[in-house]
């Protein structure tokens, strides 16, 4: 009985023939054998994605073409982010790869490119500065790292006029605020002259 564990690869339900018997006595099949230092590895890092402290073994080495950054990943977060960038992928005519995402977050430094919020990279949501639906790229010059907040408030529209949107919410809060503006009378007046101001547009479409 004994022995037939003994002959057995050490790495869990490797049914591989044991070629190798290292220095502790442990057996390894070929193909094991020169991964046993990463397999009987016991030390643990902290998922930049997840954040949980995982055994290193559970992080992924990055392929080739990939950044040094998919190895703070753990594999769970990455099977995850896969999935999601190939979700992205589909809408458009190039695939938002892992490469560009992960270079999007690296910079963000867990802050959110929007409203510069520090949130952690985990955090951070997939942002097409022009929506794919537009016509927006996956290219890494229209993908923003962004918080959830921000992605809610911007929803499908595109930046400039989600920029012009939130601020004339915010001149309009102004206006409450400083000038006292209570009924709504005056604040849709508050609005229209806002609106002529600001070139004409009809804000009131966009808040
Ligand atoms: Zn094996
Ligand atoms: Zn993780
Ligand atoms: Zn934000």
């Amino acid at each position: 009985m004994d022995e037939e564990k003994f002959r057995r690869c050490y790495k869990e339900d490797c049914k591989h023939p044991v070629k190798h018997l290292d220095e502790q006595g442990l057996s390894w099949c070929g193909h094991h054998w020169r991964r046993r230092e990463k397999i009987l590895d016991t030390s643990t890092k902290a998922c930049i994605i997840c954040g949980k402290e995982k055994l290193s073994k559970d992080f992924k080495s990055p392929k080739i073409n990939e950044p040094a950054t998919v190895s703070k990943i753990c594999k769970d977060c990455y099977t995850w982010l896969d999935v999601k960038l190939r979700t992205h992928s589909k809408r458009a005519d190039t695939p938002l790869t892992m490469t560009t995402w992960l270079e999007a977050l690296e910079q963000s430094e867990g802050n959110c490119d929007y409203c510069k919020t520090f949130v952690g990279i985990g955090n951070l949501t997939i942002e097409h500065m022009t929506p794919i639906s537009k016509g927006g790229s996956n290219d890494k010059s229209n993908i923003a790292a962004i918080c959830r907040s921000c992605n809610t408030s911007k929803g499908g529209r595109d930046i400039e006029t989600w920029q012009r949107s939130t601020e004339a919410t915010q001149l309009l809060i102004g206006f409450q605020e400083h000038l006292g503006l209570s009924s709504f009378e005056t604040i849709n007046l508050a609005i229209k002259q806002l609106a002529i101001a600001m070139n004409g547009a009809d804000y009131r479409k966009e808040m």
